[in-house]
């Protein structure tokens, strides 16, 4: 399980919101969280 950075819930590695950033990979429960992190991963990776 992987952790959505945005909202911290526990999401599923296979799931189909995911975000590559400095290569590394995050998930995500919902396009929202999704979206929220596209906007300012600098942010949101700490
Ligand atoms: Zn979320």
């Amino acid at each position: 399980m992987a952790k959505d950075p945005i909202c911290g819930m526990k999401v599923k590695e296979d799931t189909q919101y995911r975000s590559e950033f400095q290569g590394k990979s995050f998930y995500f429960c919902s396009s929202a969280c999704k979206t929220e992190f596209d906007k300012n991963p600098l942010k949101h990776s700490r």
